[in-house]
């Protein structure tokens, strides 16, 4: 019998009445698992509906006492991290560690949003003027909607919904309909912590429920992570409708290797960077950026049996038999766009020195499986440099000296994330001052800030002021309210006068 993956509305797990419905598929065998019914306009409009009721109250309760359910949503979230991973990967193709890695990237986030009681204190001057004291109170917005992609199905909606519920908004969530179901998961455990009914809703579906959340008038702020031009549309909709948006999109994320690097470590960190969830991570490093042909060539040498023997295959194994590197790709259109990319490389003059076209795994012959893919030679007319290609394919382009390099790195149009390998300090220093990325790994190739920083790029990477979590989640999810306070002189604290009254 089809399962099909529900929404979540009013607290209530409930089959979508929809006749639209798209496969969930399990891309390591290829077979479809479930259905996802994509949400009538009904179903989006009682989602909204239950959120901007229970705004009510919820927005009513102290800080602390939201913490609290945060707490025990976070002891929930660690009971259930086998059941959770299993699940993620399941749908997303991603090896197991990996999904436990993005859970435990996400707690982190939950985590943080439990110390709201101090991070919404606001701001408090006194004698700001002569008996004027002024301070400054950080109000929830109301309803606001988080809108996510597959290939971080529990960590980006935790990216959201922790810190906008902590600070006392109400939550409608459009998870990806390539991976739905964790979210529901999500959505019960909070339930479970005591979150109330209607605080945290889920609405499966695609563009036609994204455009119901851009529009309605009781959604306040829509916060986006997907690729640029879907996050160019959200936050230009979005924002012609009124609301609060911040839109993450798409990176072609690259490190700088200068000559001083320590070699086997660098190559360590850019098969982990390039290769690691088959390459489908916003941070994922796929352009290597080497200082000097003698370094290119060593890196080089270095990189093609370690791409050539990664362990491909599920990411999901049975117990004692260890983990394969990376798993499949989402989908078989995915696979079928990455190895036209490869295609496109080998058409417009780049070197491909190992190819990932063709990959198959004994017994997981139908699944998306793409084999990892090194480029030499790679130059900024190919179309291989200049798109997301979001797979296992990493680029060499080979540059003389940092500046030369910087301007490679500078010329593209997203600016993520980037790394530089070096021994060097001032190298490094000067690094981190002159990329045009929004965060900066120093040896370090996927340099993801942790919960109590913030996340997000620059250029084309990021549309809207704001970064996600850490100290902009609270100020996207708050309204500054400014207090200036004045009492009038006292009649109580001073003596009763009996003269006639003069000025
Ligand atoms: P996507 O843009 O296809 O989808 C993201 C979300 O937008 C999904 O919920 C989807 O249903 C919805 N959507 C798709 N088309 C839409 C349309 N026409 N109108 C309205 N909504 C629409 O992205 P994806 O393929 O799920 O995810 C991969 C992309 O996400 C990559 O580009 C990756 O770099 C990016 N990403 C960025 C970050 C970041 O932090 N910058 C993090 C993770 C992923």
């Amino acid at each position: 019998m089809t399962q099909f993956v529900p929404n979540f509305i009013n607290g209530v797990a409930l089959e979508s009445q929809s006749q639209r419905m798209l496969p969930v598929f399990n891309p390591a065998t290829g077979e479809e698992i479930k259905k996802v019914k994509l949400s009538t306009a009904d179903e989006v409009d009682a989602a909204i509906a239950a959120a901007d009721q229970a705004f009510k109250s919820w927005s009513q309760q102290s800080p602390l006492r939201r913490a609290r359910i945060l707490f025990n949503f976070k002891t929930l979230l660690e009971a259930h991290f086998d059941e959770l991973a299993r699940l993620i990967s399941t749908e997303h193709g991603k090896i197991y560690s990996d999904a436990v890695g993005e859970l435990t990237r996400g707690l982190e986030v939950v985590e943080f949003a439990t110390g709201i009681p101090h991070l919404q204190k606001g701001e408090f001057s006194a004698n700001a003027g002569r008996g004027i004291d002024i301070h400054s109170i950080q109000q929830p917005l109301g309803v606001v909607a988080g809108i996510t992609p597959f290939n971080f199905p529990a960590m980006v909606p935790m990216w959201m919904f922790p810190i906008a519920l902590a600070c006392g908004n109400t939550f409608v969530l459009k998870p990806s309909e390539k991976d739905p179901s964790v979210s529901i998961r999500l959505a019960e455990l909070l339930k479970e912590a005591g979150l109330p009914d209607g605080v945290f809703n889920v609405v499966q579906g695609d563009k036609a429920a994204v455009d119901i959340l851009l529009t309605d008038p009781r959604i306040q702020a829509v916060s986006f992570v997907g690729s640029t031009a879907i996050a160019q549309y959200i936050y230009e909709t979005g924002s012609a409708h009124g609301k609060r948006v911040q839109a993450l999109g798409g990176a072609k994320n690259h490190a700088l290797i200068m000559p001083d690097a320590d070699i086997p470590a660098t190559v360590n960190a850019l098969l982990g960077a390039a290769f690691g969830a088959a390459g489908e991570r916003c941070m994922a490093l796929s352009v290597a950026v080497i200082v000097g042909d003698e370094l290119a060539d060593k890196i080089i040498e270095n990189l093609i049996p370690k791409v050539k023997a990664l362990k491909i295959g599920s990411g999901l194994l049975p117990e004692g038999v260890a983990e394969n590197d990376m798993g499949p790709v989402i989908s078989q259109a995915h696979k079928a766009k990455i190895e036209d990319y490869i295609a496109q490389g080998v058409a417009q003059g780049a070197t491909l020195c190992v190819d990932g076209r063709n990959y198959t795994v004994a017994g997981f012959e139908n699944g998306y499986f793409v084999g990892g893919t090194l480029f030499d030679r790679v130059t900024p007319e190919m179309t291989i440099w200049q798109d997301e290609i979001f797979g296992p394919v990493l680029s060499i382009v080979r540059v003389k000296d940092y500046t030369e390099g910087m301007a490679v790195i500078n010329s593209h149009q997203y600016g993520n994330g980037s790394a530089i390998f070096t021994r060097d300090g001032d190298a490094a220093r000067q690094f981190s001052q002159d990329v045009q990325a929004g965060m900066v790994g120093i040896n370090i190739p996927i340099p993801v800030p942790m919960a109590f920083h913030c996340f997000g790029g620059w250029k084309a990477s990021i549309f809207g002021p704001l970064n996600v979590y850490g100290s902009d989640g609270v100020r996207f999810y708050t309204r500054m309210k400014t207090i200036t306070t004045r009492w009038p002189d006292s009649t109580v604290r001073t003596q009763a006068a009996f003269n006639f009254p003069t000025l």
